[in-house]
């Protein structure tokens, strides 16, 4: 058996900080070392997005450490999506059942929360100390620090939680034989953009749900924030006729949005400021393999799995790492030699599955949403669900509102999709779609 004191943890971003919590409270030593400065003293941008979807994965890993309700106070319930037509036509969708939501949280309230309660539980945080290196066999790490001096830790155990661009996980690459490793960045990027509050802090659109503004090729998104703003981001083609490289003038931009997004632009005063003073963003899939050298060195999180964002579900699938792999500690009773080869081979399929999961929804967001068949189409997978709950349960709700397996998820949504498309060639659907034939054709092809 494999016993481990201290452990150091690279990154104190969303999954590293959890990840201390919970090894911190199993009675570990562990310290954490972060390149940025501390975000809960310096105005540091996020890095990523300003805001994201928490959603049941993400719960659990947080109710594991006793934060969930904490967060759930700052977080503003989504309980569907809105649907922004070109000609301001608005159409609602339900995300689950009744009561259920994805929740818009700030990145950097979650992110300073998390740090306060990690170091509440005796973690240390060494902020401005860049991972620059890992020897791999001495378990040892080594950093640049903010006087810029060398320095070297060693420990029991690291962990590389320093997300997409991992320094933990180039040393995987250099340092060992036959490391799977693939990058894959898709043509669209993004951009944030702000739509303020309106009157006395009041927000101009429903604040309970997700907007979405379906292009076809392109789309933009936008998610409350508590006070009173929403942070949109524009997904959109890098190259093109219309592309971030297309729109290189303020008036050029405006002219766009007033056509593109008409209803959204009118509640944008700073577009023009925001769409050229805002970074654009790339949008990459990271695949490795293995996740551990040894009982050395385990990557988690984005520095594994890093995805595209269309699901919602790269921090949640983090956190969901984080509780996994304390269920395995508590399987193996800290036996790190057991746990951590248990730990990726149970999450690998299941950071495959989400991988392709969210390049498959965008199709589905920018496109699909818009599209009066796909809304027909979910009101009968909804309604099939309400009437046979333990037969059928949307592909989403799997996704998001369940622990489902994503690698069985991914599986079910392909099986549930064939079906769903024989049922929307039968003649008349969209007048039939909740008669008792269609219930029973959909039942004989379930089995
Ligand atoms: P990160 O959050 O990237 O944290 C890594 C940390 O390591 C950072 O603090 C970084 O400074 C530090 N670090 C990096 N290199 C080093 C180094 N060499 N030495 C020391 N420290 C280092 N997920 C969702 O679940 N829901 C969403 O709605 C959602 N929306 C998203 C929208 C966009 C536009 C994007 C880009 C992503 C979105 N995600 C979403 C994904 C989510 O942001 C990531 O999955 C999540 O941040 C991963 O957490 P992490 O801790 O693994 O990595």
């Amino acid at each position: 058996m494999s016993v481990k004191k201290n452990i150091t943890i690279l990154g104190a971003g969303l999954v590293g900080s959890l990840l201390s919590i919970y090894l911190s409270k199993r009675g570990y030593k562990v310290t954490v070392y972060e390149r940025r400065g501390d975000m809960r003293k310096e105005k540091i941008s996020a890095g990523r997005s300003i805001n994201l979807a928490l959603s049941d994965r993400g719960w659990r890993g947080l109710e594991g450490v006793g934060i969930a309700e904490d967060i759930r106070r700052i977080g503003i319930p989504m309980y569907g999506r809105v649907m922004h037509s070109i000609t301001g036509d608005l159409n609602y969708q339900q995300y689950g059942e009744d009561g259920q939501a994805i929740y818009a949280t700030s990145r950097g309230i979650l992110n300073c929360e998390m740090m306060n309660l990690a170091e509440k539980c005796g973690v240390t945080i060494h902020f401005g100390h860049r991972c620059t290196g890992v020897d791999l066999e001495k378990k040892e790490a080594k950093f640049e620090t903010p006087d810029g001096a060398t320095k070297i830790v060693s420990s029991d155990l690291i962990f590389g939680s320093d997300g997409a661009f991992s320094a933990a996980r180039l040393a995987m690459q250099l340092g060992t034989d036959r490391f799977q490793y693939s990058q894959h960045y898709i043509d669209h990027a993004y951009k944030e953009l702000v739509i303020p509050p309106g009157a006395n802090g009041s927000f101009q659109m429903d604040k309970n749900a997700l907007h979405i503004w379906p292009r076809g090729g392109y789309m933009m998104i936008a998610l409350p924030n508590l006070d009173g703003s929403f942070t949109c981001t524009l997904f959109f083609p890098n190259e093109g006729r219309t592309s971030f490289a297309s729109l290189t003038s303020r008036a050029s931009v405006r002219t766009f949005f007033s056509e593109v997004f008409p209803d959204a632009q009118d509640m944008m005063p700073t577009l023009e400021d925001d769409f050229f003073g805002n970074p654009t963003g790339s949008l990459v899939t990271v695949k490795t393999f293995p996740w551990v050298y040894k009982d050395n060195l385990c990557l988690i999180g984005d520095a594994a799995h890093a995805i595209v964002p269309f699901y919602g579900q790269g921090m949640n699938c983090g956190f969901e790492d984080c509780t996994v792999l304390n269920h395995l500690l508590d399987e193996f009773k800290d036996d790190w030699t057991k746990t951590l080869p248990a730990f990726q081979l149970s999450r690998k399929p299941n950071a495959d599955a989400i991988a392709e999961l969210a390049l498959m929804n965008f199709v589905e967001m920018r496109d699909k949403v818009g599209q009066p068949s796909f809304l027909l189409q979910k009101k009968i997978e909804a309604h099939i669900h309400q009437l046979h709950p333990n037969k059928w349960l949307p592909l989403y709700s799997q996704v998001t509102f369940s622990k489902i397996p994503y690698s069985v998820a991914l599986i079910n949504g392909m099986r549930q999709e064939e079906i769903m498309q024989k049922v929307m060639n039968l003649p008349g659907i969209e007048e039939r779609w909740n008669s008792p034939e269609v219930e029973k054709f959909i039942l004989d092809m379930i089995g």
